[in-house]
């Protein structure tokens, strides 16, 4: 087996990179805001899913002044179905910070970078190195199995405790000549060659580097911990519906109609800014429906009435699972009164698409009874 011969290593890596990268709208650009939107969107995402909405960002948001400038709302409804939205809040945040703090120039200076919200250590490697040809090595997923491969590595690559080790490794193979490119040609090997599951090693450009390929044993590594199982909440939500102004619910699509109330959750934490329908978790002994007027008068204080089940839908998060019965009603009595959500809103059905709303009530929204709201 050849031992790993970095300068030979990196030119044929380089060479393989620019012959064979795949186009994305986000290469051949010295543009440090286009390139850290790509890279924040990136982060846990798929390219194909990304690719739907780079360049709907970028249209609508063309530099960091405009997204500094634009409302939070604007841009989670922009996010909405790419997931992860404390991504977009922190990009937005960032901008903000850049334009009144920074004169509108993104840092291109790593730990000033770094400092931003939502920049980690991956990020801020990645965006320095790209737009700035800065000598820092980017260590994602697709490079942590290149690499764990490449050296036989066993550490389990989802272990917190082994990404010193991966850094390192990381660090001593950086083109610091190129290091933009050095990184991105290590994420593009793992993602089109050095694949999780069946890497194509026979056309791989560093296979005689490879302890792995040369001792035929590839599918022994990366290793992963073994994941604790996910747990499952369930939940009942109500679609509130009011009565429209002739003080009774409309009979058909002609008539008056009413408004349905929609709650916006805490900036911080899991799925923030977006809007939902009111409701929460069964507790012990607990129907759904009982779930689901307890929970409105919880967090809403309101009374309702006439309950009719609508549907299930179950949603994954990463830590978590979901499956929620979904309920319209009907208001009886009460004022809003917020325990939970940050705001509510009375709004006519064909508002709902002015909001952004996390992918789980999308599941339902299609099947709801537009006549009453
Ligand atoms: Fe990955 Fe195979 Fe290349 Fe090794 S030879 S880096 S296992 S694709």
């Amino acid at each position: 087996m050849k031992k790993i011969d970095y300068p030979h290593f990196r030119t044929a890596l380089l060479e393989w990179f620019n012959t064979y990268q795949r186009e994305m709208p986000w290469r051949n650009t010295g543009d440090a805001y286009r390139i850290w939107v790509s890279e924040v969107m990136l982060q846990q995402t798929q390219v194909k899913k990304v690719m739907e909405y780079y360049q709907k960002f970028i249209d609508r948001f063309p530099t960091v002044q405009h997204l500094a400038e634009a409302e939070l709302q604007t841009v989670l409804k922009l996010w909405e179905g790419l997931g992860y939205y404390t991504r977009a809040r922190n990009l937005h945040k960032a901008a903000q910070i850049i334009v009144k703090e920074l004169d509108g120039e993104i840092p291109d200076d790593y730990a000033a970078f770094r400092k931003l919200p939502g920049v980690g250590d991956y990020s801020a490697a990645a965006v320095q190195s790209i737009a700035f040809n800065a000598p820092y090595a980017a260590v994602d997923g697709n490079v942590k199995r290149v690499l764990a491969r490449l050296f036989y590595m066993k550490i389990p690559i989802n272990d917190a405790s082994a990404t010193r080790q991966f850094q390192e490794k990381a660090d001593a193979f950086l083109a610091q000549d190129a290091p933009g490119n050095f990184n991105q040609a290590m994420m593009e090997l793992g993602a089109t060659v050095c694949r999780p599951q069946s890497p194509t090693c026979i056309v791989c450009p560093v296979h005689s580097f490879c302890q792995a390929f040369q001792t035929a044993r590839q599918d022994e590594v990366p290793v992963r911990r073994k994941a604790k199982p996910i747990p499952e909440y369930h939940l009942a939500v109500g679609v509130i519906h009011k009565v429209g102004a002739a003080g009774v619910l409309a009979e058909s699509a002609e008539e008056p109609a009413g408004e349905i109330l929609i709650t916006q959750r805490p900036l911080d934490g899991l799925l923030g800014g977006l809007w939902e329908f009111p409701g929460g978790r069964l507790a012990e002994g607990e129907t759904a429906e009982e779930a689901c007027r307890r929970n409105i008068a919880e967090t809403v204080n309101l009374a309702v009435d006439n309950l009719t089940y609508l549907t299930r839908v179950r949603h994954a998060f990463t830590h978590f699972k979901i499956v929620v019965d979904v309920f319209q009603c009907e208001y009886l009595a009460g004022e809003v009164a917020l325990n939970g959500p940050i705001n509510a809103k009375w709004i006519r059905f064909e508002e709902i698409e002015q909001y952004p709303f996390p992918r789980s009530n999308h599941k339902f929204i299609p099947m709801l009874n537009k006549r009453n709201g």
